[in-house]
């Protein structure tokens, strides 16, 4: 039996259910301890964890000793069996970082030296003629080759950890943001500006872009995050087939990102991007029209066969830097338990590669934990997350029949573009978070993030929502309270 959580008082508070906020609320699901997760959206993963390029990178960017560097490699190394028991599919498919210019070429040694150092497995230096065999076409005169590298969806796996996660008892609020934090003699008392309140003997700052704010509410005022906007173009799975590897160039010193690229995601789309700008406000997650205009550019350079039709959508992630814009470049992750304000365990500036790290980032941070809270291992821990791996188009036919001889809704398509059936979506309104946005509604069933981006099915959706569901579609948001998808009827039903 899962023990729930007794009202709002806990061991462990994480604040922000990113994927690194619902990778640690797992991994402390393990041990009898009351955990919750309070979430300012009223979704998981609906800042920067679902806004990214979704790679597994190997782990040669970054100096070693650092602590990108260790939680890279080691989180890299989790991810096969952690997928694998979350249900989400991953795909080593490796990474050419290719040097186009002479003077690209030392980078290459360097990056395979450095990566050697933080213990990356079977890097090499490949002339064109290795690199034509794992990437036709590709441009270059030499690439440093990374086969640990690999590619996952990056909401799918944030969801999956906080299902997980409640699934092993952990107690989320959505829509609850942290605006007061009070320090106790046993530990915290945290306010939200919903009027909620939680007591906690331990908590865990794991707010992404505004982790300084939090770490300031605490008292703490070290930090400062400078936000960095990277917009991308999502390219039709038509183009699909062309990229069997991740193809980078070189890196270039004191730039944000790592270049702008083409990245395949395990749904068979292409990525362009991302891009690189500094911008004021962290959630400012608007995508530009110059931007657009280089990346398309760049996407031709990079892939010829690309058209403007290819190109179904854009959408911009944004960097918790801690370094200025002046400075550039990246700073390490800081991952700390604070002497001063004994129970505050503080991450900041966890950005990339924080998706490939967070395993190991929630196991570091139950580590901090298990030195302030004694640590009972729970023998009931449940590591499978319930549900299927796969979408119903991509089973057998054996089994899909057999499925809609048990439900007909299995048989009726809502999503066109996707293969989507009424069945899959049904089952994404019935969520264990209990989400009820339309963006939760497509990370969860892949309903409108096809071609033609839910001008066919919509209409459908909402009037499952409505008529199956008793939901007024006025009372449906994009993502967030006020993003209204409806704000009334052109003309009355009925
Ligand atoms: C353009 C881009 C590309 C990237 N590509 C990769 C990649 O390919 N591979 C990789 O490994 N990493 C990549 N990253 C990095 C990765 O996305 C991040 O490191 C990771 O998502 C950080 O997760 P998080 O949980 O710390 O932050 P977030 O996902 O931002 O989660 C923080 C949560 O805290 C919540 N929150 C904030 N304030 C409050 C409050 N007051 N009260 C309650 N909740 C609050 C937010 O709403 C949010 O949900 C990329 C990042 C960007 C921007």
């Amino acid at each position: 039996m899962v023990e729930a959580a007794l009202g709002s008082q806990f061991d462990c508070l994480v604040i922000g259910a990113g994927v690194v906020g619902n990778a640690i609320a797992r991994e402390l699901s393990r041990f009898r301890l009351r955990v919750g997760v309070v979430e300012k959206e009223l979704d998981v993963g609906m800042g920067t964890s679902a806004r990214n390029s979704g790679v597994l990178h190997s782990g040669i960017h970054y100096t070693p000793g650092t602590l990108r560097a260790e939680l890279n490699v080691e989180g890299n190394s989790m991810m096969e069996e952690l997928c694998r028991q979350l249900k989400v599919k991953i795909d080593y498919i490796g990474k050419l970082t290719v040097a186009g210019h002479e003077e690209e070429i030392p980078t290459l040694y360097r990056l395979k030296e450095q990566g050697e150092a933080n213990g990356v497995p079977g890097l090499e230096i490949l002339k064109p003629e290795g690199m034509e065999k794992l990437q036709p076409g590709v441009n270059g005169l030499m690439a440093l080759y990374s086969p640990s590298t690999g590619i996952i969806c990056p909401y799918t796996f944030t969801i999956a950890l906080a299902e997980n996660a409640h699934q092993n008892g952990v107690s989320f609020f959505l829509g609850q943001e942290v605006t007061g934090i009070q320090k106790t003699e046993s530990g915290f008392l945290v306010s939200t500006r919903q009027e909620k309140r939680f007591s906690t003997k331990v908590l865990i700052n794991s707010a992404g872009l505004y982790s300084d704010r939090i770490a300031r509410l605490a008292g703490i005022n070290d930090y400062k995050i400078y936000p960095c906007r990277g917009e991308y173009l999502v390219l039709d799975k038509r183009l699909g087939h062309h990229l069997s590897t991740l193809v980078y160039p070189a890196p270039h010193k004191g730039k944000a990102g790592l270049g702008i690229h083409l990245t395949k995601t395990v749904d068979g789309n292409i990525l362009v991007g991302p891009s690189n700008e500094y911008i004021d406000s962290p959630e400012n997650w608007a995508t530009t029209g110059h931007i657009m205009e280089k990346l398309r550019e760049e996407g031709e350079g990079l892939l010829p066969s690309l058209t403007t039709s290819d190109i179904i959508r854009s959408f911009a992630g944004v960097r918790p830097k801690q370094n200025p814009p002046e400075i550039g470049g990246f700073k390490d992750f800081v991952i700390e338990a604070r002497e001063d304000v004994r129970g505050f365990i503080n991450l900041v500036g966890i950005e990339s590669p924080g998706l490939t790290c967070s395993p190991a980032i929630a196991t570091m941070v139950r580590d901090m934990v298990a030195d302030l809270l004694p640590m009972e291992k729970r023998e009931d821990f449940q590591p499978e997350r319930s549900g299927r791996a796969k979408y119903f188009h991509e089973l057998p036919a054996e089994e899909r029949a057999d499925l809609i001889g048990q439900d007909k809704d299995w048989g009726e398509v809502i999503c066109r573009c996707e293969h989507i059936t009424k069945k899959e979506l049904i089952e994404a309104i019935q969520n264990p978070l209990g989400v009820r946005s339309i963006s939760g509604l497509k990370f969860r069933a892949r309903v409108m993030m096809g071609r033609c981006q839910g001008g066919f099915c919509l209409p459908r959706i909402v009037e499952i929502l409505e008529k199956e569901f008793g939901y007024r579609p006025e009372d449906f948001f994009s993502y967030k309270e006020g993003s209204n998808f409806f704000t009334g009827y052109v003309r009355q039903p009925g």
